[in-house]
Parts: C-alpha cells; sequence; structure tokens
C-alpha cells in the first residue's frame, strides 16, 4: 500500500498524479468521469499533489507537466481502453518519445527535468474483471450459472482492433470461471454487433454490462433502444434480461487506478519544481495585496485566506459561496449554461464567491484559469516557451493533420472567430505583451502555443464540402 498522506500538497517532497480525460469542445458532461476519478484519487490521501489534464478541454495537456508541482509525476489516462488517444495523442502532448502500446508496466521518460511514468489506461488493467462482475451482482444479485450468459457491451472501432482488447479479455476470463453458461463480448460499432444478442445467448437469461467508462448517449439511450430493454430487468419472451451500469463509474475502478500507479514505478517522491514554486510564491506575493486576472478578483484577508469572485461582483454581498472542490463546475459554463472548454475566454460566470485557504489558492486558480499562473511566471521570467503555429500544426495527427494546408487568411479568419473572444495575448501568433497581471497588467495573460479550440476552428474552415 501507498502511505496516507495526513497533510496533501503541502510538503516540499511529494508526488503529483495528473488523470487524464478526453473532454470536449462542446459538452461540460464529457469530463465528469475524468474529474470524479480524480477526485476520488485526491480524496485517497496517497498522492501530494492531482491534477486533471484534457486533449479538448482545459485544463490542457499540452500544459499539463508545467502545472505539476513536483518532478516526479504520474500521468494516468482515465480511459476504457487503448487506441489513438493513449498510445498516440497523450504522449505526443506530453512530449514523450514513446509513441504505441504502453507495456504492463508503463513508460518512464524524463520530460522537462521531471520523471515522469505513464501508465497504461485503466480499463486494460485486470482488475477492471472483478468491477465488472460487482456491476453484474448490482443488478442481479443472484443467478443460476447453468441458465444465464453474460453480454459485455463496448463500443468498438474499426479503426483500432487493440481498442477491443480490454473487452474480450474481460469476457474470456469470465467464461472461464464456470460463473455463467456463457459469456461474450459484443459491439455497437463493428461485428459481432451487440443487436445480435439473441443469437449468442440462446434461451438463456442475460446479464449485460457496458464496458464504458461513463454514463451518456450511448448507455442510456443508443443501447437500451436497440437492443429492447425497457430498465434494469426486462423481460423478452420467456426470459429475464438485466441491464447494468457501466464499468467505469463503480468506486471500485480506483483500485485498479492506484494499481496502475503502483506499476508504473510512480511511487517515490521528487522534490519540488523550482520554477514551479517561484510562479506560485509570485501569485501569493502579488494576491496579498489583492490581484486582478483577467475577470478575475482576489482579496487577501488577514488569516491568510482569500476572496476569490468575478471582478464585476466586487461590490455585491449576496454572492453564493463555493468550496474549492466546487470552482472548477461553477466556473466550467458561463451564465447561460454554456460550456467553457477555454477558460480564458471572456464570459467567466458571476454570482459566487470562493474563500480558500493559502493551501488552496493554487487549486482554485486550477479551476479557475489553469496553467496561466505558471505561463505568467515563465513570461516575466523570460523563459515562457512559444510554438509558433507552423509547430503546432506539424505535429496535428488524424482529423486534425489537414490544418497543415491552412492559409495565413484561413488561420487569421480562425483567430479572429476564435481569439477575439479569449482575454489571453496569442504570442504564438506574433502578437506582442509586454508584461502580465504579476506585474499590475490584469489583462496581460500570456497565450503561448495554440489551443485546441482554434486547432479545431482551422480544421472546420479546411472541411472538404459534402457532395
Ligand atoms: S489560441 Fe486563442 S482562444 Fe486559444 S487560448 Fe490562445 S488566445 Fe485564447
Amino acid at each position: 500500500m501507498l502511505p496516507v498522506l495526513s497533510s496533501p500538497d503541502t510538503t516540499p517532497r511529494g508526488r503529483t498524479l495528473i488523470v487524464v480525460g478526453h473532454g470536449s469542445h462542446l459538452n461540460a458532461d464529457s469530463a465528469q468521469a475524468a474529474c470524479a476519478h480524480a477526485r476520488s484519487l485526491r480524496a485517497s490521501g496517497q498522492f501530494e499533489e492531482v491534477l486533471e489534464a484534457y486533449w479538448k478541454e482545459e485544463p490542457s495537456l499540452r500544459q499539463a507537466l508545467h502545472t505539476a508541482r513536483y518532478r516526479e509525476v504520474t500521468v494516468l489516462p482515465a480511459f476504457i481502453s487503448e487506441g489513438y488517444f493513449t498510445e498516440q495523442v497523450i504522449p505526443r502532448e506530453l512530449g514523450f518519445d514513446h509513441q504505441g502500446r504502453v507495456p504492463a508496466g508503463g513508460v518512464t521518460q524524463q520530460v522537462n527535468g521531471k520523471t515522469v511514468h505513464y501508465t497504461r489506461p485503466y480499463g486494460v488493467h485486470p482488475a477492471m474483471t472483478d468491477v465488472l462482475l460487482s456491476r453484474a451482482r448490482e443488478v442481479c444479485p443472484e443467478w443460476e450459472a447453468q441458465t444465464t450468459a453474460l453480454v459485455v457491451l463496448g463500443h468498438g472501432t474499426r479503426r483500432n482492433a487493440r481498442s477491443r482488447e480490454a473487452i474480450e479479455n474481460a469476457a474470456q476470463t469470465l467464461a472461464g470461471t464456470g460463473l455463467f453458461a456463457r459469456a461474450v463480448a459484443l459491439y455497437l460499432d463493428e461485428p459481432p454487433h451487440a443487436t445480435n444478442w439473441p443469437e449468442f445467448t440462446g434461451d438463456l437469461d442475460v446479464i449485460m454490462v457496458p464496458f464504458f467508462a461513463s454514463e451518456g448517449w450511448h448507455t442510456q439511450e443508443t443501447i437500451p433502444a436497440e437492443l429492447g430493454l425497457s430498465g434494469p430487468v426486462s423481460r423478452i419472451g420467456d426470459r429475464r434480461v438485466y441491464y447494468a451500469r457501466p464499468v467505469g463509474t463503480h468506486p471500485d475502478v480506483r483500485s485498479a487506478l492506484l494499481q496502475l500507479v503502483r506499476e508504473a514505478g510512480g511511487t517515490a517522491p521528487g522534490t519540488v519544481d523550482e520554477a514551479h514554486a517561484h510562479a506560485w510564491d509570485s501569485l501569493e506575493k502579488a494576491a496579498s495585496v489583492g490581484l486582478t486576472i483577467g475577470e478575475l478578483r482576489i482579496e487577501p484577508f488577514p488569516d491568510g485566506f482569500f476572496d476569490l469572485r468575478n471582478t464585476a461582483d466586487v461590490e455585491r454581498n449576496d454572492l453564493k459561496a463555493l468550496r474549492v472542490d466546487e470552482l472548477n463546475a461553477v466556473t466550467g459554463r458561463d451564465d447561460a449554461g454554456n460550456h467553457r472548454p477555454i477558460r480564458t475566454r471572456a464570459g467567466l460566470p458571476r454570482g459566487w464567491l470562493a474563500n480558500v485557504s493559502r493551501v488552496d489558492l493554487r487549486r482554485a486558480l486550477h479551476a479557475v484559469y489553469p496553467t496561466l499562473t505558471e505561463e505568467a511566471s515563465a513570461f516575466e521570467e523570460g523563459a515562457l516557451k512559444v510554438t509558433p503555429w507552423h509547430e503546432t500544426a506539424a505535429r496535428q495527427s488524424g482529423l486534425y493533420r489537414r490544418v497543415q494546408r491552412a492559409t495565413p487568411p484561413q488561420l487569421q479568419s480562425a483567430r479572429e472567430t476564435i481569439c477575439s473572444g479569449c482575454l489571453r495575448t496569442p504570442l504564438w501568433a506574433g502578437e506582442h505583451l509586454s508584461t502580465t497581471f504579476l506585474n499590475g497588467h490584469p489583462r496581460g495573460l500570456p497565450c503561448a502555443e495554440a489551443c485546441t479550440l482554434l486547432v479545431s476552428e482551422v480544421a472546420h474552415l479546411l472541411e472538404e464540402p459534402q457532395p
């Protein structure tokens, strides 16, 4: 067992755990599963710092390592299967040389002075077979092995054969236990198709368990509709069909996550990163006399606490008090309830107030304006690495590869659409910034590299017209 810490996040040596999710430019709920895993791992008390990072929203995967306080970092992909993201996108965005399948013990590399352990996605861990069984027991506490079949439902994709391996392994393992008359893996998007489940189960009762990361459109709508399920228990002909909740949201997933961290060797504490410590010392010093960052106002209190609120709310005394762990969800939407994948786009919601301790100030700012403090500090030190557009474009793959063909007017058009609503100054596009909020300029928010929302807009402009 890893030791349980009494006061996380304050020690001079420690480990940072970064939980990576896919996220979305459109849907705020997409990050919920990864966020829940991060919360659960934080609550375990086994890491001095637990951060989140996403591919399609902030905190951004590309900047994740800069926000890690410790030089010993474990990166855990909260994905249900292996594939394009876990094998190509995440390692590439982290600055890893490694591309391709991650071995059972993970991959360890030095990146920018940090020792980074990258694990496999949790879905492939053998412990997930027990989670699957727990989901089956929840929906059907007792079953007759001779008269019951297990159907493990996966999404499947023809683009990567390995995405189904975890599901097939789990079904095969359970087929060999004698707990079921039959155990099969069926898929939504490739054969053998889930809609053919009667062919594979004869006249047996059936327990169906979705091998999905979270509840969503598939688990709640398409699967029940296409498979003829009316709820957790359906009568179909003479047999009963039990429909379980997805494996990814089961609390025991935490055990698989912790085992992956151990197996990847990320258990030894590391020293604090000096650049990171300097950034947060600078922030705290600036905040100790009152600080405005974009649309955020920070006021100090003599007891060492800080008040955070929208700058437009400084005169209000009817604000809703938020805990630090509520800030991410609240500031992730604007006042109309729209998702804010890039947190520095104008539209920080109003009506809330967070009173946070010195220790929690970092977590609070990670929620409101992720990575900004580290980048502003690096800018002030002349150490911010700016990535020009052609480098960002050159490393894109898959559907985004076409952005390499973007002309200057197309890039300019995307910037007008996306960056004009953002409080950051796009240094990557050659714009000038003299100083930052750390030095008294509230709108001095540097942007060192085009974000995925901008890249996505460029890709959209280059879409082939449909016939
Ligand atoms: S690329 Fe544009 S929209 Fe994205 S963070 Fe930078 S300035 Fe903001």
